[in-house]
């Protein structure tokens, strides 16, 4: 029997869910009937993890240029939410850095600002791109003293690990006392989760491990000793772009065929390309709907900000 990573539940068998990568099978996935979290219940049949590859291949992506002023609004917005609950200057670590850049600008907003990240990509891209030096580790191996810091930043992360539970308690307890913890994560309680099906852009298979839904997260940071202050739900990031993808996905044969190609891993076929540019001129639309979601509390992806 698989246990709710999030609320300790049953979790029951749910539906294949294809992934855009290529030659990446169909994968199953199951649903607590509890908290309807879900859980991806098996790895792809090759070894590799696609944490490096793929679509988190370090290539630059097309278009990364004209991204960059897109990028740093959806940084400062992460940057304001952090600042309700601790501001600069505060100590604070990112886990699961990426290329940096949210540590670099952090640093740019007066926090005193570190990140642990486990891939070479990240690290060596952090580097060249930013100038930061991120600390190469797995979250639980980082070697971050006990009590030390302000506020930690786990940003698109918990989504990916393999315990969830066990990585909240290796951050409460970098934490001081009352120290602030920003999580964003996916919402399978959203309406663009609805609208995707199993075809939802933030199914993310194979890299996503749980699937959170609102509730399911709030018992896991319950039980792991975290007090949530906040819940936004509307997110620049992620939010507007993951509901017009998913709706596209319907009708394109490659699953979340746009974000791929621009990641340049799938190929250019008419087949993907002809509905995805007939529908860019519904990115508005999508763009409204989310944000009705959002102030329904059925955002795309959700930042929680929790306190010890
Ligand atoms: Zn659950």
């Amino acid at each position: 029997m698989t246990v709710c990573p999030a609320c300790g539940a049953r979790v029951a068998p749910w539906r294949d869910v294809p992934s855009g990568e290529p030659g990446v099978a169909p994968l199953p996935v199951g649903r607590c009937a509890a908290c309807g979290t879900g859980v991806t219940l098996a790895a792809p049949a090759a070894q590799e993890d696609f944490h490096e590859s793929g679509a988190y291949a370090p290539v630059a992506p097309r278009g990364a240029a004209l991204a960059a002023p897109l990028l740093a609004r959806f940084d400062r917005q992460r940057l304001r939410l952090l600042a309700r609950a601790c501001p600069a200057p505060a100590r604070v670590v990112d886990a699961g850095a990426g290329r940096g850049r949210f540590v670099a600008a952090a640093r740019a907003a007066g926090y005193d600002a570190t990140g642990v990240e486990p891939t070479a990509r990240g690290v060596d891209m952090a580097a060249s791109r930013y100038g930061v030096a991120l600390v190469r580790a797995a979250i639980e191996d980082a070697p971050v003293p006990a009590a030390s810091v302000d506020a930690v930043s786990l940003w698109h992360v918990l989504e990916h690990v393999d315990d969830p539970a066990a990585t909240l308690r290796t951050l409460r307890s970098w934490l001081r006392p009352g120290g602030v913890l920003l999580l964003g994560v996916p919402n399978l309680a959203s309406w663009q989760a609805r609208i995707g099906g199993d075809r939802w852009w933030h199914l993310d298979l194979p890299r996503h491990r749980t699937h959170f839904t609102t509730t399911g997260l709030r018992a896991l940071l319950r039980r792991e000793g975290f007090t949530v202050e906040h819940e936004q739900h509307l997110l620049l990031e992620h939010n507007p772009f993951g509901l017009w993808q998913s709706a596209v996905s319907r009708v394109t044969p490659t699953p979340s065929w746009l974000y791929y190609a621009l990641k340049r891993v799938a190929p250019l076929r008419a087949a993907d390309a002809l509905p995805t540019v007939a529908a860019m001129p519904l990115l508005p639309v999508a763009a409204g709907v989310e944000a009705a979601a959002g102030l329904a509390r059925r955002g795309g992806t959700v930042a929680v900000l929790a306190r010890t």
